[in-house]
């Protein structure tokens, strides 16, 4: 393997660090180590999946999950929910808005009608939410009957604007992190665990 060195080659194995018992890979010129092992995850998702069966009973939620980064999360929490719904998929593209606000996301590749549907936006990872209240109120104007926001992570000290995440899995602190659907230049979405920026 190339680009990942910790990996062995016979399987998923990942080689472990003995000082920390942390996994440890390298991605192009990075070195990360596990923040949230796959058992964690799972088990958060599944608590996650519930509650919306809970919350929608009746109702036919339609799942709007924004590639790239959410489409494993979004695949494991559709399963995980019980309830009868839709799932739809999304990008967001940015570009350079004339603005003084600068970047501006813009939806593509929205083929269901959202208006009068009830919501659930799936998002991998909230940073500075400028992405997600950029896109929210695009949504907004879509008229839907509802909209909540699931998220697998966010960093609430990297936030610039409030930001209310209906369920969320996990808060973590102000680091770059991949796998589980998340890269690092293209590299990492197919890692089970979490894994963060390591120190050195
Ligand atoms: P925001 O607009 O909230 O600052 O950033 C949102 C987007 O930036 C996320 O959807 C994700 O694509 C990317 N992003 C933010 N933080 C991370 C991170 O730690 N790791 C990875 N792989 N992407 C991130
Ligand atoms: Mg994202």
């Amino acid at each position: 393997m190339p680009f990942l060195r910790g990996l062995k080659q016979s399987g998923h194995l990942l080689a472990v660090n003995d000082s920390s018992m942390k996994k440890r890979i390298t991605a192009h010129d990075l070195t990360f180590e596990t923040l949230i092992d796959s058992g964690e995850i799972s088990a958060k998702v599944e608590a996650i999946g519930r509650q919306i069966s809970e919350d929608y009973q009746g109702e036919r939620p339609l799942f709007l999950c924004v590639l790239n980064g959410s489409f494993i999360f979004a695949a494991d929490l559709v399963r995980a929910s019980a309830c009868e719904c839709e799932v739809a998929f999304i990008r967001l593209a940015s570009y350079d808005g004339t603005e003084s606000t600068g970047k501006v996301k813009t939806v593509l590749g929205l083929d269901v009608p959202v208006k009068g549907r009830h919501v659930i936006v799936v998002e991998d990872i909230i940073d500075s939410g400028e992405t997600m209240r950029h896109f929210l109120s695009d949504l907004k104007k879509m008229e839907p009957a509802s909209i909540k926001l699931a998220v697998l992570l966010l960093k609430p000290e990297a936030l610039k604007y409030p930001m209310e995440v209906d369920y969320l899995c996990f808060e973590i602190e102000d680091k770059f992190v991949v796998g589980y659907g998340l890269d690092y230049d293209g590299l990492c979405r197919n890692l089970p665990d979490i894994y963060q920026l390591a120190e050195s």
